[in-house]
């Protein structure tokens, strides 16, 4: 007989937002799965995928939410938003359009969630070194501004992906205990 599935201590709705091809899907694929995608589409990608950690002896699951490529109409519903306490707003360093949109997505945001949703600013794709448009320092001041946290990743090579999600999950834990 299989033992009873033992219940989380705390579950957590964490949402994925920023424009089309920031690398949402990747920065999901490589923190639950440690897998990339080269050439992914917009199309890829689950729904909500489920993540365990273990913070001060609690186990929290992590139900990170993915768009199905919406954002690229626009169309991302409330649904997708209810009862989100996280949020990883990714922009791509290499394209300064995405960092341009980061307002209207923490609007987007604030509309359809609580205002106290633990919310990290991400700029991805760190390994692009050569193709770099938005710098650091803009990338920091701009989360400072916004009261936000502030990380930059490279789903490719792995780089602080972990502590991405991290950030928000002990953020989140820490107000609840
Ligand atoms: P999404 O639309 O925001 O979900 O973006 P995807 O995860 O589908 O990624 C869009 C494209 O960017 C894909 O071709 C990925 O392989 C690529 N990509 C994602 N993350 C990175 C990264 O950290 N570095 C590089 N070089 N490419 C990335
Ligand atoms: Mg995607």
């Amino acid at each position: 007989r299989p033992a009873p599935l033992s219940p989380a201590d705390y579950l957590f709705k964490i949402v994925l937002i920023g424009d089309s091809s920031v690398g949402k899907s990747n920065l999901l694929a490589r923190f639950a799965r440690n897998e990339f995608y080269p050439n992914s589409k917009s199309t890829i990608g689950v729904e909500f995928q489920t993540q365990k950690l273990v913070i001060d002896g609690k186990e929290i699951k992590a139900q990170i939410w993915d768009t199905a490529g919406q954002e690229r109409f626009r169309a991302v519903t409330s649904a997708y938003y209810r009862g989100a306490v996280g949020a990883l707003l990714v922009y791509d360093i290499s394209r300064r359009q995405t960092f341009d949109g980061v307002g209207r997505w923490l609007n987007e945001l604030h509309t359809h969630s609580d205002m106290n949703v633990v919310t990290i600013l991400v700029g991805n794709k760190t390994d692009l070194k050569h193709a770099r448009e938005v710098s650091t320092a803009e990338g920091q001041a701009l989360a400072e501004a916004q009261g936000l946290f502030f990380m930059e990743t490279s789903a490719l090579d792995s780089s602080n992906v972990a502590a991405a999600f991290q950030t928000v999950v002990k953020e989140i834990y820490s107000i609840l205990s």
